[in-house]
């Protein structure tokens, strides 16, 4: 993954945070990670598969790539754009083709953004935030759009960028 050119941006993510919890006691029945059950990513050579999902499981995710602890050092970031502060998430950036976001049209919300280049898909019932996904550029709208969006669409238009924190066992305070 190639930085991009407004890396200054984005920061990297700290994995030094010590973690503790703030219930001492179970709270509700044992929470099961939705299975994936969509199509399957194209398989990277030597890599992992990752699978995911939302909180409930009408939205899920497929993905490979090199095991993370090595993908950590190309490409973990944490945005401090608007939405993603707000939203608090922590992307990859596999290639398209590594990645599968599955679910029905009517289960993945999306939220455009960068003046309609790209939007951030989420699922419609439960609201956990998936993915980045690049919208067809309209030629003219492309060219409307601001240096700023159309530079960042540029960047990541072959990437189907994905929340690490929607991965099962992965913790991405320190991925391994
Ligand atoms: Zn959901």
């Amino acid at each position: 993954m190639p930085r991009p050119e407004h890396f200054k941006v984005w920061t990297w993510v700290s994995w030094s945070g010590n973690r503790h919890s703030i219930f001492n006691s179970k709270v509700g029945a044992q929470y099961q990670p939705p299975e994936h059950k969509g199509d399957m990513p194209r398989i990277v050579e030597g890599g992992q598969l990752y699978t995911g999902s939302c909180h409930c499981g009408a939205v899920t995710v497929a993905l490979s790539c090199r095991p993370l602890k090595e993908s950590s050092v190309e490409g973990v970031v944490v945005c401090n754009c608007h939405i993603c502060q707000r939203n608090a998430y922590v992307w990859l950036f596999p290639k398209a083709e590594n990645m599968v976001l599955s679910g029905s049209k009517a289960d993945i919300g999306r939220y455009a953004f960068s003046e309609g280049l790209t939007s951030k898909s989420f699922c419609r019932t439960c609201g956990v935030g998936m993915t980045f996904l690049m919208n067809q550029p309209v030629e003219d709208r492309d060219l409307a759009a601001s240096e700023s969006s159309c530079r960042a669409y540029r960047e990541v238009n072959t990437s189907h960028p994905v929340n690490a924190r929607v991965l099962h066992g992965v913790d991405v305070r320190k991925p391994r």
